[in-house]
């Protein structure tokens, strides 16, 4: 006789091996403190990238003028225009338009991909309205052109891409230039307009939240892929000194996906790396961004289907098929509160070709889904109160007497009000109810277009 698991003794394993108790928060805040230590402090082989951005002035209110943003960074590519003016009237009108990548672009040439986004920054500037009209004379259209992958730059108008991540895969980037990618494009489109800032989502979010609130020192991405950036004192850091900035503080992008010690991994997270296109990398970012979320949650279920009774004998196709379930259909699962989980029945069916289930199965599918996205969550905390930590150690103490501001942004955090109340309970678990107080996480009220678009303005090349 074949002996099967019990679907129950499989989830408290499993719950077991995937769970954040307040130690298991402490060594990962911890060694996210210390790699951002020697990021910044060594240039090889560090664990996290921790690159400068070249923004050492933020935008200050002053800024006036018509402005582009062109965001790159997951499924969607955004353009915006701003029109802004200044101190008092601040942004007085945008206009913005999102396109949806193709797949197959995804995963094509450079030129392809760079060609196509030329070529709807070109449809969206024809539109352009009266009341955008830029001055007459001999000035370009400018642009702040946020490309959310590591880059590592060379000035706050260029950067080589180090490598692509969330999916994309386009051949001959790698090592290039990104502003010279899009340049080409644009003049092979007759497109006369020039970047003057290139910055990744989360600098151009801590600059777009920074301008409605000087208290903002840190942002942080939860999408598709996941970031953080925070402001820096240059004279702490010897590796950021040449920088030569006016403002003694510079933002540094950590690259915090990269992120991979002490986490609380389990086989799933393991035979997902091992499946993607970038395997032993971005480990962080698989165990909490919403790529991953979804999939790491069909991959314990199909596990489950096969080694318990969960879904009785036979083993739908769809089960099987990676990223099928994704980390939205979560979400919906987690809110179900009918009797019958009659949403989750639904899901079941249309993602997964799960028919019948009991209502004990479920239930148990909902706890995988709990689990996987109360880790995620309390993760993403016990990261930024590895970036706090840092700034507090860093300033003898007082970053953390006053208030201080986390710019969040990305649909995971927008759309799962379940994973926010995960990063909040870490936060305050992590410093302790007074401490948490200073600290006010909070949704950034414009995203990163406006701060791209704000950067360009105070990065013109014509003042
Ligand atoms: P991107 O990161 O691709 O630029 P977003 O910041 O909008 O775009 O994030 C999109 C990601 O947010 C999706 O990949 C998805 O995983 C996640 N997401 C969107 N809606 C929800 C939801 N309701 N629940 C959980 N995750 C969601």
């Amino acid at each position: 006789e074949i002996s099967s698991v019990s679907t129950s003794s499989f989830l408290s394993d499993f719950q077991s091996k995937c769970a954040t108790p307040l130690p298991v928060l402490k060594q990962v805040a911890d060694a996210m403190e210390s790699d951002l230590r020697s990021g910044i402090s060594t240039v090889a082989g560090a664990s996290l990238p921790m690159l400068p951005s070249y923004v050492d002035s933020l935008p200050s209110g002053n800024e006036t003028g018509i402005f582009y943003a062109l965001d790159l960074g997951g499924t969607n590519f955004r353009v915006l225009r701003v029109l802004l003016r200044g101190k008092e009237k601040r942004v007085v009108d945008t206009e913005y338009d999102v396109v949806t990548i193709p797949q197959e672009l995804m995963l094509g040439t450079t030129e392809e991909l760079f060609d196509f986004i030329a070529s709807r920054l070109a449809l969206f500037v024809e539109k352009e309205g009266d009341r955008f009209q830029i001055p007459k004379g001999n000035i370009k259209r400018e642009i702040g052109f946020t490309f959310s992958f590591p880059v590592r730059q060379t000035s706050i108008d260029s950067g080589i891409l180090i490598k692509w991540t969330k999916g994309f895969k386009v051949s001959g980037t790698a090592g290039r230039d990104v502003v010279a990618c899009l340049n080409e494009a644009m003049e092979r489109r007759k497109l006369d307009m020039c970047v003057s800032a290139l910055v990744n989502d989360t600098v151009s979010t801590i600059a777009g939240a920074h301008y409605w609130d000087n208290d903002v020192m840190i942002a942080v991405i939860l999408g598709t892929g996941t970031n953080a950036c925070y402001i820096e004192d240059i004279s702490a850091n010897p590796k950021l000194r040449h920088l030569n900035s006016t403002s003694e503080k510079t933002i540094i992008n950590t690259e915090w996906g990269a992120f991979s010690s002490n986490l609380p991994l389990t086989v799933f997270d393991k035979d997902m790396d091992i499946a993607s296109i970038n395997p032993g990398e971005q480990i962080f970012e698989k165990t909490i961004s919403g790529m991953y979320l979804g999939e790491i949650v069909r991959r314990v279920l199909l596990c489950m289907a096969e080694t318990t009774e969960l879904f009785g004998d036979s083993i739908p196709e769809k089960l099987t098929t990676p990223f099928s379930l994704k980390t939205p259909d979560l979400w919906t699962m987690q809110q179900d509160n009918s009797d019958e989980l009659t949403v989750v029945e639904s899901i079941l069916e249309e993602s997964l070709g799960v028919y019948n289930p009991s209502l004990h199965s479920k239930k148990v599918v909902v706890e995988v889904c709990n689990s996987i996205v109360t880790r995620g969550g309390r993760l993403a905390g016990a990261g930024i109160v590895g970036i706090l930590q840092k700034l507090n150690e860093d300033s003898k103490g007082a970053v953390l007497k006053k208030r201080i501001v986390v710019a969040m942004d990305g649909g995971l955090y927008v759309k799962h009000p379940h994973y926010r109340i995960h990063i909040e309970d870490a936060v305050s678990e992590l410093l302790g109810p007074e401490i948490s107080n200073n600290v006010v996480i909070e949704h950034s009220k414009d995203g990163s277009g406006i701060g791209a678009a704000l950067l360009a303005a105070s990065n013109s090349k014509y003042n």
